[in-house]
């Protein structure tokens, strides 16, 4: 497995012990990411007597949650504009829920001591080329509508904030957007949920659900845990329930991070703000500076493989590294000669209106949240609560939204996944370089509100 620089970083941590033989919860949480750990402390606040057992398969952040760019964003949709295309009537709603969200995350942080690096940064989109200047206009109207503080920036101006030759343009995104040490956050979420009275068994990867008549058996390698509800935060990992493989499809991510810059590089880069950055292309790169002023840069080549598999011999794909560098060293030619320190991939939970669903099962002793697409560090926190209210069988606001109780379209089933996984991919690529003219597949899949992204 390739350790990210986020987890690489971290002060080693004794695991928690693996669940041995037969033991019994109110609340099973399966997961130990974001979406499972912040269930678990919800779980808890809620009734602090309750007693929550998580199991993890490996160890606690070990998936997408320590593995990611750690862009911090308030959007539960995925972005504003797929929020538009797929919940117009609610979007109004889901903007609202994901500042309330993104508050309560920064509030949280503060009242559990957790030092996750929150750098409220906002974030620069990127233009690279001429026609990509439209969409950020029109991207800036957006925001602005549904009341963020976005600013346009022409060339010279994005420039002057983050120096590449190849910038054209930039919208400034203030509201709703920072950045976190992703590491620091599972790590803390995991201290915290401890500190609250959870109990964690961390390599305790669960084989199997079970319904009982009082509730559900959970089978792990060494033990069964007999609770009454259990909640799935598996992301993109095998799926416990059937139901759930139809709508997840396992993506790759790649990341590589540099060295840290020297003070000459430095001021070859400016980048006094600090902000994310992401470019525009349907396959997009996202960059950031680290603490230490190093450079983390992924994204661009969602890899999908044949039956989704989900391993740590997945981390590794030099050709997305090679081709990741190549466009570093092209977006920052004035680096050239930096090297990278860290290099990792990590899996993502897709699925095909790109933001977290919902559902229950074994009779409502189940319940599940995932399918963020790639956007889930500030989301996971509003999946996990609905998914626990859904469990726990509380009716509120957000349980109400179709957005939580309509489920995506599902992917076909394979071989044709891969196909049409693989021909999208390449529409997509194709309509980067077309001047983003959507071909007749996309416009199809436009049509019936399908899709692929990261
Ligand atoms: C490379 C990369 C970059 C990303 N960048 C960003 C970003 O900048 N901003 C953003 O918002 N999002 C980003 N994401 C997405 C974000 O990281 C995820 O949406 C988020 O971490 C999801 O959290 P989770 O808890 O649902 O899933 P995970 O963190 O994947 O946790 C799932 C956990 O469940 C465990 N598990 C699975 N099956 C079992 C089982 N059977 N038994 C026990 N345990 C099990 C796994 O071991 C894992 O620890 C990125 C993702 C990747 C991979």
């Amino acid at each position: 497995m390739r350790k990210s620089f986020w987890l690489d970083t971290l002060p080693e941590r004794d695991p928690h012990a693996p669940l041995d033989g037969p033991a019994d919860a109110e609340v099973c949480i399966v997961g130990g990411g974001y979406t499972g750990l912040w269930a678990a402390l919800y779980a808890k606040s809620l009734e602090p007597g309750r007693d929550v057992v998580l199991l993890e398969a490996t160890r606690c952040g070990a998936g997408a949650s320590g593995r990611n760019g750690g862009f911090l964003q308030s959007s539960l949709t995925h972005g504003i504009g797929n929020g538009l295309s797929r919940f117009p009537d609610e979007l109004e709603q889901l903007e609202r829920l994901g500042l309330a969200n993104f508050d309560a995350l920064a509030d949280d942080l503060q009242t559990l001591e957790i030092d996750a690096e929150l750098e409220p940064t906002g974030d620069l989109l990127v233009a690279l080329e001429p026609r990509e200047l439209a969409d950020l206009e029109e991207e800036a109207e957006l925001l602005r509508r549904f009341g963020h503080d976005a600013q346009l920036l022409d060339g010279e101006r994005v420039r002057a904030e983050v120096n590449s030759p190849m910038y054209l343009g930039g919208l400034w995104t203030r509201t709703g957007s920072a950045l976190v040490h992703p590491g620091k956050l599972a790590d803390g979420l995991r201290s915290a949920a401890v500190g609250a009275g959870v109990r964690i068994h961390e390599y305790s990867p669960v084989r199997e659900i079970q319904k009982t008549s009082v509730g559900v058996s959970v089978t792990t390698e060494g033990g069964v845990l007999d609770a009454r509800r259990a909640l799935l935060a598996t992301s993109a990992y095998p799926p416990l329930l059937r139901a759930i493989g139809r709508y997840i499809a396992p993506v790759y991510d790649y990341v590589l991070v540099t060295e840290p810059l020297s003070p000459g590089a430095r001021e070859t880069i400016g980048w006094a703000g600090r902000q994310g950055v992401g470019d525009l292309g349907n396959q997009f790169h996202y960059y950031r500076l680290t603490a230490d002023w190093r450079i983390l840069w992924g994204g661009y080549d969602a890899v999908y493989r044949y039956g989704g598999p989900v391993g740590p011999q997945l981390d590794d794909h030099e050709p997305t590294f090679a081709m990741l560098s190549q466009h570093f060293f092209a977006t920052f030619p004035q680096l050239e000669g930096l090297r990278f320190s860290h290099r990792w991939g990590g899996a993502i939970d897709t699925c095909s209106r790109f933001s977290v669903f919902f559902g229950t099962g074994l009779g409502g002793r189940v319940a599940y949240a995932l399918g963020y697409t790639g956007l889930g560090v500030g989301a996971s926190r509003f999946g996990a609560r609905v998914g626990l209210d859904l469990l726990d069988g509380r009716t509120n606001e957000a349980t109400a939204l179709a957005m939580v109780r309509r489920r995506p379209v599902p992917f076909p089933p394979e071989p044709l996944r891969t196909g049409v996984i693989q021909l999208t991919r390449n529409r997509l690529a194709a309509a980067d370089r077309n001047n983003g003219r959507r071909g007749l597949w996309l416009r199809t899949l436009d049509r019936l509100g399908l899709g692929f992204d990261s």
